[in-house]
């Protein structure tokens, strides 16, 4: 191995981040083998030229990785068989001042994500009580959602002679007219497929976010996300023992001078971040900071996963093109869903991939589920094609403005001068952000009993750190309940600061 080579990487990656993805490369390539020892951290550092310290910060970077296992008094050796991947770590870069509300500062006590974890479930109960106006919902009400065109298509798609092949399997890929109405759809949102552009069907977009994660993070290797950002990307790391690097989000959506500073301090493969109507935030990414975001991540080689679930749900503002419609996005993997437009039941998304990262993609899913479901497949291909979806779309965006506009009324009216909220031009949340310390926790139980409930800003922070903001969902009561909901829930926060 020549070990001077993991110096003439990119040179302005720190140090130790040269170091360490140049071995796990190494390891990766089969330049070091299993069971192989390194030189020891002073030869090492001596034959790099670098601090001992530098060495040791990379080498047991690699270990909590399970890249590398260390035997006390033996040495540094490259694991047998690589651990999955790295503990549960995660890196916050410094929080910016836009979202944070009043950070308490990050921790794994009371407050952050632990208790977060029970407060999840909390709000799940009290949203289910009756009487109970929940903000807490991230899905579509039942009123958004067509259930009696639902029931009618689905009967006629299994009348038909067909009928018994609509629930049968269907190509990994996905069923040949939901391909073809996807890319019609994908090319209203100005995403114009190329012959290298693939779309594979996905069980949700929460399914194509796993395949992402497992294809294009390597142990040892980081996935940059927005904080606060989108808590199912958070969980997906944490259960695939992925380290996190959080980068803080502004007015602007993701803030690209945090994301140039983390890619140069850490191992990151690749960033995932939602442009369009964040969760939790709402904000959206101008083009400008979107071909900022698709250069940072060029530059560094690290893929970009682009989630634009809320892409039909645009009730203002003009449409920003997606960054896969960029050019030079080859290694931007781009995913949908009809989760919130059509009905979360379903389990229909979709993702873009371009070249043999496309293959290893459908590979992937094959070996996971088979297939999404034929008949949703179906369904939804008929109800694209039949012009169903496009004025479905125009009666649930009226719906979710009129909401959303009630919602920003009450708070206008009802909020102190000293709590913040984003306005969003699309999506079903807005997020709050109180600037004195608030305990959310307390807050939510003091709401509840009060019979109104909110998601707590901290579930949305990759490293468990305390917030005093609140993501609340506009989509799912009458505008008649967001003015008393947000009444109470005014009502409560104001006792809670007077503390
Ligand atoms: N991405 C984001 C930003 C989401 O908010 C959600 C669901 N809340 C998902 C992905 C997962 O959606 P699906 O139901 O399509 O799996």
């Amino acid at each position: 191995m020549e070990w001077d080579a993991l110096l003439t990487r990119d040179p302005s990656e720190l140090l130790h981040v040269r170091i360490r993805r140049g071995i796990r490369e190494a390891v990766q390539a089969g330049e070091l083998l299993p069971g192989e020892q390194l030189p020891g951290v002073r030869a090492l550092a001596g034959q790099l030229g670098v601090n001992r310290l530098t060495v040791l910060k990379a080498l047991s970077a690699l270990s909590r990785a399970g890249v590398l296992t260390s035997s006390r008094g033996k040495g540094v050796f490259v694991a047998r068989a690589p651990r999955s991947r790295g503990g549960p770590e995660s890196r916050q870069a410094r929080v910016g001042p836009f979202f944070e509300g009043v950070a308490e500062g990050p921790d794994g006590g009371p407050g952050g994500n632990e208790q977060a974890g029970d407060a999840l479930k909390n709000v799940i109960d009290a949203a289910l009580a009756p009487g109970s106006i929940s903000f807490a919902a991230g899905f579509p009400p039942p009123e958004a959602i067509p259930t009696a065109t639902i029931r009618a298509r689905l009967g006629r798609l299994l009348r038909e002679e067909q009928g018994a092949a609509r629930l049968g399997y269907v190509s990994t890929q996905g069923d040949p007219g939901l391909l073809a109405a996807l890319r019609e759809l994908l090319a209203e949102r100005g995403l114009r497929l190329g012959p290298d552009d693939h779309v594979l069907v996905t069980s949700g977009a929460q399914q194509a976010l796993s395949l992402c994660l497992d294809a294009l993070v390597q142990p040892g290797e980081a996935l940059a996300l927005e904080s606060p950002g989108y808590l199912g990307a958070i969980s997906a790391c944490r259960l695939k023992r992925i380290p996190m690097v959080g980068v803080p989000v502004d007015a602007g959506g993701l803030n690209p001078a945090r994301l140039e500073s983390a890619l140069r301090r850490e191992d990151v493969s690749a960033v995932y971040s939602v442009p369009s109507f964040q969760n939790p935030t709402a904000v959206t990414q101008g083009l400008r900071r979107r071909r900022q975001l698709l250069e940072l991540t060029r530059a560094r080689g690290a893929f970009l996963i682009e989630d634009d679930i809320y892409a039909d749900l645009r009730f203002g503002g003009h449409r920003v093109p997606p960054i896969k419609s960029l050019p030079g996005s080859e290694r931007v993997i781009y995913l949908g869903s009809f989760s919130k437009s059509l009905a979360p039941g379903l389990r229909l998304g979709f993702l873009v991939a371009s070249g043999e990262l496309a293959a290893g993609l459908r590979r992937t899913k094959e070996v996971m589920d088979i297939s999404t479901s034929a008949l949703s497949q179906v369904l939804v291909a008929e109800l694209l094609r039949s012009g169903f979806y496009r004025r479905h779309l125009v009666r649930v965006r009226r719906l979710y403005r009129e909401r959303r506009d009630a919602m920003l009324a009450a708070l206008a009216d009802e909020l102190p001068g000293w709590v913040r909220y984003t306005r969003p031009k699309g999506g079903l949340h807005l997020w709050v952000m109180p600037e004195r310390p608030l305990d959310a926790g307390r807050l939510l139980a003091r709401c509840q009993q009060e019979g109104v409930s909110f998601s707590p800003g901290s579930l949305f922070f990759c490293d468990g750190r305390r917030s005093s903001s609140l993501r609340l969902n506009y989509a799912s009561h009458s505008p008649a309940q967001i003015g008393e909901g947000v009444r109470r829930l005014v009502t409560c926060l104001r006792k809670e600061a007077s503390r």
